[in-house]
């Protein structure tokens, strides 16, 4: 678990901070069902905040999971698909959070086309960058948490 070294806010500039209380985050992971998280409290601001352990941010889901995601969409399978076997891993993720979560991803790899990763891909929808695949959008835009 990283210590911290100054206080987290922004327009304190403070060093002493203390460990104020350890407290459980409930996390969507295929491997931690909870995670440690420690509260700290900064003695100059009496403001307290939260330090996760590496991977772990104040989203639901781990960075493990949304790896998971967009490898088995890489892979071909449809965020629909993707969504569904993440549940039956017990890390339920919405079609919508999948289609949101590749999406950051191909924001942060320009260019990122699945045909690369799966060169006999007999999808022909994806003969184009799916972020221009007027399919993915429509069904990014069917609102996809039903079930
Ligand atoms: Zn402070």
């Amino acid at each position: 678990m990283p210590v911290p070294s100054k206080c987290a806010y922004a327009d304190c500039t403070s060093k002493q901070v203390q460990l104020h209380q350890p407290v459980s985050k409930a996390l969507r992971d295929t491997v931690y069902p909870q995670m440690e998280v420690h509260r700290y409290r900064c003695l100059k601001c009496r403001r307290t905040f939260r330090v996760y352990p590496p991977g772990v941010t104040q989203a639901q889901s781990s960075e493990r999971v949304k790896g998971l995601a967009v490898m088995l969409y890489l892979l071909g399978i449809s965020y629909g698909a993707v969504s569904l076997a993440l549940e039956g891993l017990g890390v339920p993720l919405s079609k919508t959070r999948v289609y949101e979560t590749v999406q950051a991803v191909a924001a942060r790899v320009p260019g990122l086309k699945r045909e690369e990763v799966l060169e006999a891909s007999q999808d022909q929808s994806h003969g184009r960058r799916f972020d221009e695949c007027e399919m993915c959008w429509a069904m990014a835009a069917s609102g996809s948490d039903r079930r």
